[in-house]
């Protein structure tokens, strides 16, 4: 399988380069924003758990996200490969996705982690605050909160994977295409 993380901060680019790289090298794309946003809309009790945290920008608890990408992985152990996309955040998450990956059998193939500036970052979840419909992008203060918590709580899994060998740094500035030719380089390397 070819198990692919798309690493960055909000707002670096992972959502519309996960969308592209999935047609094309036919991969299960799993977002756990997107999976908690389903979660909420219909009402669950687990989306009634995420919704405060999400709204500030804080991270919803590991053994919530663990279980919920635990069941998606079981869903999907017979396609190519699995694209992960705003998962793992935090130490502990890329622990149990690890863990995980031995019990289904199959391991990370690379962790590709998108560059982009801070200035930068915030215009775009500025601009994607006005058609999304998030309410995690419209206001600046939460914008802010989002990008302390990547610094502070997630980057740390960078270097995680980077003691596995498998960080790779991708200029996240560009177009969409410039982008995504960088990252489909970075995944024929280990797709060979
Ligand atoms: P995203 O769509 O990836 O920007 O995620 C939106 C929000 O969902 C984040 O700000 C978190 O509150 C929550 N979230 C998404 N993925 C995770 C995760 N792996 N761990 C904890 N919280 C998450």
């Amino acid at each position: 399988m070819l198990n692919i993380i798309l690493f960055g901060p909000p707002g670096s680019g992972k959502g519309t380069q996960a969308a592209k790289l999935k047609e094309e090298f036919k991969l299960v794309h799993i977002s756990t924003g997107d999976l908690l946003r389903e979660e909420i809309a219909n009402g669950t009790k687990l989306g009634l758990e995420a919704k405060s945290y999400m709204n500030n920008g804080a991270l919803v608890p590991d053994e919530v996200v663990i279980g919920m990408i635990d069941s998606k992985i079981n869903e999907n152990t017979d396609s190519n490969g699995v694209i992960y996309d705003g998962f793992p955040r935090t130490v502990a998450q890329a622990e149990a996705l690890n863990n995980l990956m031995a019990k289904y059998n199959t391991e990370i193939s690379t962790v590709l982690a998108l560059q982009v500036s801070d200035d930068e970052l915030k215009v775009r979840l500025v601009k994607r605050g006005e058609t999304s419909g998030r309410a995690d992008d419209k206001d600046p203060a939460v914008i802010e909160n989002r990008i302390k918590v990547y610094k502070t709580e997630t980057a740390v899994v960078g270097d995680f994977y980077s003691k596995e060998g498998k960080f790779n740094q991708v200029a996240g500035e560009g177009s969409i295409d410039e982008i995504y030719g960088r990252l489909t380089a970075q995944i024929e390397l280990v797709n060979a």
